[in-house]
């Protein structure tokens, strides 16, 4: 076989993440090597919504192309390798959707039982699918995120077993997170000046903060972003400085009233001179739609969150027209079936001739 062939059927032509940037994760000689080909995602030029914007240089950062279809894969890859070094023998989280979802793709790839506590009825179906078809046991609750979390937490604390807690609290997980503000710098040649990302559970501002600083201390980047976090209206605890009880919004992977990185986003916005704010749920759903019409990007709708506060901003003049600015795009469209259909019209039916199809279309 020709040696180019060989190394783009085996993965040779490419490193696995966590070797990519291993000098600056919890890695080594003894971490089992796991992988479902995370990262690597597109940083994509938003040509058409920089131009409607009067932005120069605005970006996407589409982290939908991971394996699970979200970002959450970078830190689970991380955190599911050193589990099974540890010797666990099972993986526990509590999720709005995609941390279960990618926790049950690593964990049966590591041979692990994988158990998730859900918020019932408040999961998109695509995550809960991926969830059960990947052959984790998911238990629902009559309750929201943040008390899922408290169950898994005090569960994984009183486990007879070795069972490994895998949400964010998870250090490993955010420092496999990290690899994201890494790859961005590779790939722009230079930090950004602006980082924009939805913010939730607060973990993913926190990891591209730390991801960010690791570079600079290191010399792979000369500057630092400022990071601009965005909460849904509905949950908005960083914005408005209290925990929220009941939080509400149709992006469900931001619906979380208690951060469990509160003080380290806090700290990211202070260190960086960044900013924390909220979006409506309709500004979030019109980033949404902009992003699917006008570039041909179909995210979910909590991570419009992202463009949605750059739009706002924006429209406030709150943004130097050069900057360069990069919008994190967390996860994929096809997990959230239901609001898509509810956003799209009937479909246009026709018999099967040519004429009849001209003749529903107009033509
Ligand atoms: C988890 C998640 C978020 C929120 O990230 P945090 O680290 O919890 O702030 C945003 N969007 C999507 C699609 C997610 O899965």
């Amino acid at each position: 076989m020709n040696p180019a062939a060989a190394a783009s059927t085996t993965g040779r032509g490419r490193p696995r993440l966590i070797e990519r940037y291993r000098a600056f994760l919890p890695i080594t000689d003894a971490t089992p090597a796991l992988s479902l080909g995370e990262g690597f995602t597109p940083l994509v030029r938003l040509d058409r919504i920089g131009a409607a914007l009067g932005l120069a240089n605005l970006y996407a950062k589409v982290e939908g192309q991971n394996p699970t279809g979200s970002f959450k894969d970078r830190g689970m890859v991380v955190a599911v390798s050193k589990a099974l070094e540890a010797g666990a023998r099972a993986l526990i989280c509590a999720s709005t959707g995609n941390t279960s979802a990618s926790a049950a793709a690593y964990g049966a790839a590591a041979g692990l039982e994988v158990v998730v506590v859900l918020p019932r009825g408040q999961i998109a179906a695509g995550k809960l699918l991926q969830a059960q078809v990947t052959g984790a046991r998911v238990v629902a609750i009559e309750g929201n995120f943040d008390q899922a979390l408290r169950v898994v937490r005090e569960l994984a604390e009183s486990a007879s077993h070795p069972i490994t807690l895998v949400n964010s609290v998870n250090p490993f997980r955010l420092e496999g997170q990290k690899t994201a503000a890494f790859e961005l710098c590779d790939d722009l040649g230079r930090a950004p000046d602006v980082l924009a990302i939805p913010v939730g559970n607060a973990g993913n501002i926190s990891a591209y903060w730390a991801g960010f600083g690791d570079y600079h201390g290191a010399g792979l980047a000369q500057s630092l972003p400022r990071m601009f976090g965005f909460q849904a209206a509905g949950a908005a605890p960083i914005v408005l400085d209290r925990r929220i009880e009941a939080p509400e919004t149709i992006a469900t992977a931001i619906r979380i009233g208690d951060p469990a990185s509160w003080t380290k986003a806090v700290r990211a916005r202070e260190e960086s001179g960044g900013l924390i704010e909220s979006v409506t749920d309709d500004q979030i759903l019109a980033a949404w739609r902009d992003l699917a019409r006008q570039e041909g990007l179909f995210c979910e709708p909590s991570s419009a969150a992202s463009l949605a506060g750059i739009q706002r901003l924006a429209a406030e003049n709150r943004l130097e027209r050069d900057a360069t600015i990069v919008c994190v795009l967390t996860g994929s469209g096809l997990k959230d079936p239901k609001t898509a259909e509810a956003s799209v019209g009937d479909l246009l039916v026709a018999d099967p001739t040519a004429g009849a199809v001209a003749g529903v279309l107009g033509w």
